[in-house]
């Protein structure tokens, strides 16, 4: 017997139309070279209207890709809305992909049309004889068209002002794709994920629940986290459907503006990777900000140290930890303790928070070990971590490496993984950052979370290097606060870990960095740390 329920597709569309019928007067505020751009809901869904009619006079038709290459601004939302609910599909750029790698995914995805930011043009400009897809080029900026070899290139003010305000918006498949985006493997080209509609409706409820983040109209939502990056973790979606007001910072996410900003705008809820965290940090601790209305700091993409979650308790700030993935676009487990953990030791919560937290509702998890059994749910056995659910790729675009990311029908993530009795998982490492010395796994994570626990450090990753009777060993690569550099030793950081781990855990070596290379998305760069130290000689 079948459910007699409406057949009633769950859309981005329907987003924009609840944000322009419930919420027109809320606001959306963007920092800007000059200083300040706001707007409301209604402002937003007139310019999305007229944005879908450019689109169709340029000729994109549903289903075609459409690129963006930008930082997070109220014209990246304006794009986030008006290509998915006028059928075609938004491939967001990460700005900081190297030349090749950006030439790969616009022709890959072929994109028809790229939405770039005046001051991104510099780094697509050269690249122009490798996009033969590209039809046109839409500057999006505040002044006259700039000189730019780029053809043809269009003004997005002047396709926004030529277009009409109304706009019939077609009735999707809620199966059909609303957005891509690439992520970077270890080797090989980036491989792309396709959203549908019906995902990214479904992760935009599931952030609003009250168990994972709560976001609701009283909710100022800040995305320190790129809006290429993995759909700016579903955040623009789900304030919209909710009519949270919205902060963006476009390209200025250095310490002294985010501070500025979070405080002027009364943000309650942002997000971003560890090193962001890690960066504000001592800036806050010297300049004092009322940061009073922050009820949420979500960081996820790599893990938290257990002190940076201390030193921000101490500020007052509560941070969540988060862990995801593009292919799970992106929200996977968060890291709220619950009521009966609440009365327990400040170090047993603390173990737990730096946990990567239990599945949010539209995610199931479970870990596998070698021979493809799921190890118990204990805390301590390892296992790749697979998952599944309505918000979960089922494949890469066009990519023969789809097939060996999935098992009976669970996605293998690449990540290693205990999950407790309470379902909290813990991530040991990336499969391929472990380091196996001996037989045995030594997870880096651990290894990097505790360091950067000691007071003179800032930034910390263990790699692992090739060693004759243990296969590999740990290397510990840091980069000492500014006022410890020269006088941070190997011996007390090793003595540090000491009381800490096993002493086969202990890292062989430690080199000291002037800065912790990054990947496009602001992780510690581990790749690059391995060919840097391909031929490290332990002693
Ligand atoms: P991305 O697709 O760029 O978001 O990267 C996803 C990968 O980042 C995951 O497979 C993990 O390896 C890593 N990751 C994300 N969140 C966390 C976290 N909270 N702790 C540890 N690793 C994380």
């Amino acid at each position: 017997m079948l459910g007699m329920i409406m057949d009633y597709p769950l859309t981005i569309t329907c987003l924009l139309e609840r944000a322009r019928r419930l919420y027109a007067g809320k606001e959306i505020a963007t920092k800007t070279e000059g200083g300040r751009h706001c707007y409301r809901y209604a402002d937003l869904y007139e310019r999305v209207c007229r944005l879908a009619n450019a689109l169709r006079e340029l000729g994109v038709r549903p289903g075609d890709r459409v690129g963006t290459f930008a930082w997070n601004t109220y014209r990246h939302l304006e794009v986030y809305f008006a290509v998915p609910c006028s059928g075609a599909v938004v491939h967001t750029l990460n700005v900081r992909l190297g030349g090749d790698q950006l030439a790969y995914v616009i022709g890959h995805a072929a994109n028809r049309v790229l939405f770039v930011d005046e001051s991104l043009l510099p780094l697509l400009e050269p690249l122009r004889e490798q996009l033969p897809t590209v039809r046109a080029y839409v500057v999006m900026g505040d002044g006259p068209l700039p000189d730019t070899p780029l053809r043809p290139v269009l003004r997005y003010e002047d396709l926004l002002a030529a277009a009409s305000p109304a706009y019939a918006w077609p009735t999707l498949d809620e199966r059909s794709a609303c957005g891509m985006c690439y992520t970077s493997g270890t080797t090989g080209h980036p491989k792309g994920v396709v959203y549908s509609h019906r995902g990214m409706y479904l992760h935009s409820l599931m952030l609003t629940s009250a168990d994972v983040m709560a976001i609701c109209e009283r909710d100022v939502v800040l995305p320190v986290v790129p809006m290429f990056h993995a759909n700016c973790w579903g955040l623009p979606y789900a304030a919209a459907m909710v009519g949270a007001k919205q902060v963006f910072a476009g390209r200025f996410t250095q310490p002294p503006d985010l501070a500025r900003l979070l405080q002027d705008e009364q943000v309650t809820l942002t997000s971003g990777v560890p090193t962001i965290w890690i960066s504000l940090l001592p800036y806050l601790q010297e300049h004092p900000h009322d940061l009073s209305r922050i009820r949420m700091i979500v960081s996820g993409g790599s893990a938290v140290p257990p002190s940076l979650f201390t030193a921000y308790d101490a500020l007052g700030l509560r941070i969540v930890h988060a862990w995801g993935m593009t292919e799970m676009s992106p929200v996977g487990v968060l890291g709220h303790l619950r009521s009966d953990m609440l009365g327990w030791r400040p170090d047993e919560q603390l173990g737990t928070r730096a946990k990567q937290g239990y599945p949010v509702p539209v995610v199931e998890v479970r870990a596998v070990d070698d021979q493809g059994r799921e190890v118990p749910w204990d805390g301590r056995s390892l296992g790749e971590l697979q998952v599944r659910g309505p918000c979960v790729t089922s494949g890469y675009y066009e990519d023969e490496r789809s097939a060996a990311a999935f098992d009976d029908g669970w996605f293998r993530t690449g990540d290693v993984a205990s999950i407790d009795a309470h379902g909290y998982i813990q991530i040991a490492d990336r499969v391929k950052d472990l380091v196996k010395s001996g037989g045995e796994w030594i997870s880096s994570v651990d290894l990097e979370s505790a360091i950067m626990g000691h007071p003179k450090v800032l930034e910390a990753a263990v790699i692992a290097v090739p060693h004759e009777r243990w296969q590999e060993r740990p290397l510990a690569c840091v980069v000492p606060r500014p006022e410890a550099k020269g006088s941070l030793t190997a011996e007390e950081i090793v003595d540090y870990l000491r009381p800490r781990f096993p002493r086969w855990w202990l890292p062989d070596a430690v080199v000291f960095l002037d800065a912790m290379p990054k990947t496009g998305v602001g992780k510690f760069d581990k790749k690059a740390l391995r060919a840097h130290f391909r031929d490290f000689q332990l002693a």
